[in-house]
């Protein structure tokens, strides 16, 4: 560009940003009048950038005299940060349509704040750039706020996807529900592959847990409650059942007070949620056999003999203890004995009813809770397993190994408040009887009460 044809003497009119081309054919006192009333900032520059004309309100801001910037270049005050992009920006006018918009920072009075200038070229005859005029804006405290908000924004979608949450915006008025990619992604969709409704929401929770949060739901929906809290299970597209973590809360209601609009995170718990599970599994099963441990079996009785209670039914429970177990170990190793009480779990498991409960009550003693069992039924029962064990020959590391048991049984008392600790105790005094009647028996609480030995050998 040529810099004797572009240096414009210093009358030449500011031109109003909105007017070039009127400019050319209208006399320029009504503009210069326009520009220098207002506050925003207007100048004019050569392609050089040097200054043409600055507005009043331009040496204002900056705290400069007109006759200080005049013919100066005015990318000095430009943030040394944003100065090639203002540079790439002001190149562009050279092109159709010879406007352009930028955001920079620049040395004012007050310090560096943020302008918005609006850029556009003056062309001569032949479209050659001879000056450029720019209107510029305080865009500082906004442009902040942008910068904070951009900050938010990027902080909480890192937050969202580390954690692997998904968010959802749910419309009941339309039953539309609006969810990111993270939620479509924690249940096997891409994006756009199937349409998400309130109805879709609630046909893929696991019915179990559906029920359970149904009171929530209902106060959420109509009641004061604005929070949604809950863990369930939720269809997975390929049918397996994801953990889900939901938390939402309702942020818009009609003046009846029903929801109208709610947004919420969720979370794949899975993992978590099976960690639980195990955890809680270990806590009563016996890792050897893997049938339930003390604590486990425990917790059974006390709910069959609430069931119990409640239903007027009877349950027995047997203890059994393996006979001269120590010799097994003494004469074939710790290890075989370990695995015949292995052997011994299974055959429990494959000769009981699926109602009965099996647990690893000792070292080498089982305990077996049968609901709806009186104690006449209780021994018959037993007294098969007794016998199954004696005849069974073990088949272990090549050796053959055979054991007996010994057994004492008791049923709950209904009419009497009977604990569960009585009830324990009596089994294991019938058990007691039983070895030291000669072991390999059945013994039940009643033949300790008569005193007979009903069911020796
Ligand atoms: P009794 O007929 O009087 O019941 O004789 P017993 O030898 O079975 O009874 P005792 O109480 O004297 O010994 C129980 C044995 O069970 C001793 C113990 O080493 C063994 N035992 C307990 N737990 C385990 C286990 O987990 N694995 C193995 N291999 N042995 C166990
Ligand atoms: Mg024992
Ligand atoms: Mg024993």
């Amino acid at each position: 560009m040529d810099h004797r044809k572009s240096k414009q003497p210093r009358q030449q009119p500011p031109l109003p940003l909105a007017s070039l081309e009127a400019s050319a054919r209208t006399s320029e006192t009504p503009y210069r009048l326009l520009v220098e009333q207002q506050t925003d900032l207007i100048v004019q520059v050569d392609p050089e950038g040097r200054f043409l004309f600055v507005s009043p309100g331009y040496c204002e801001t900056f705290d400069k005299r007109e006759d200080e910037l005049i013919g100066q270049r005015f990318m000095p005050l430009v943030h040394p940060d944003d100065r090639a992009e203002t540079e790439a920006a002001m190149a562009t006018l050279a092109y159709p349509p010879h406007r352009c918009y930028l955001e920079q920072r620049a040395m004012t009075r007050d310090g560096w704040r943020w302008f918005g200038w609006s850029d556009a070229a003056v062309l001569d005859e032949h479209g050659q750039v001879t000056a450029i005029i720019g209107a510029g804006r305080d865009i500082h405290e906004q442009k902040l706020a942008q910068l904070q908000l951009l900050q938010t924004q990027r902080m909480l979608e890192l937050a969202l996807e580390s954690g692997g949450i998904g968010t959802y915006t749910a419309d009941f008025s339309t039953g539309e529900v609006f969810v990111d990619e993270r939620y479509l992604a924690q249940l096997g969709y891409a994006p756009g592959e199937v349409g998400i409704t309130y109805d879709w929401w609630r046909a893929n929770v696991h019915p179990k847990d559906l029920a359970g949060f149904a009171d929530q739901t209902e106060q959420v929906m109509f009641g004061g409650l604005d929070d949604f809290t809950a863990e369930y299970r939720f269809r997975h597209r390929d049918g397996h059942w994801v953990w889900i973590q939901d938390h939402a809360r309702v942020y818009d209601r009609d003046p009846d007070g029903i929801a109208l609009a709610a947004s919420g995170l969720r979370i794949d718990i899975t993992r978590r949620k099976e960690a639980e599970l195990q955890l809680a599994y270990h806590a009563e099963h016996d890792p050897l056999t893997d049938l339930l441990n003390r604590r486990g079996m425990w917790r059974a009785i006390r709910s069959i003999q609430a069931q119990s209670q409640r239903g007027k039914r009877p349950h027995a429970i047997a203890i059994l203890d393996l006979d001269f177990f120590k010799r097994i170990n003494d004469e074939h190793g710790h290890l075989a004995g370990d695995q015949l009480l292995q052997r011994i779990a299974t055959l429990l498991c494959d000769n009981t009813r699926e109602a009965d409960w099996i647990a690893r009550w000792g070292g080498e003693e089982f305990l077996i809770l049968m609901p709806d069992t009186n104690l006449t039924q209780a021994r018959g029962f037993i007294e098969r397993l007794r016998q199954q064990i004696e005849t069974t020959r073990f088949l272990i590391d090549d050796r053959t190994l055979r054991i007996t048991v010994s057994a004492g049984l008791a049923a709950a008392r209904l009419d009497a408040d009977d604990s569960q600790d009585a009830l324990v105790s009596r089994a294991d005094n019938a058990l007691y009887a039983a070895k030291t009647a000669g072991r390999n028996r059945v013994y039940t609480e009643a033949d300790l009460n008569a005193g007979a030995d009903s069911n020796a050998d």
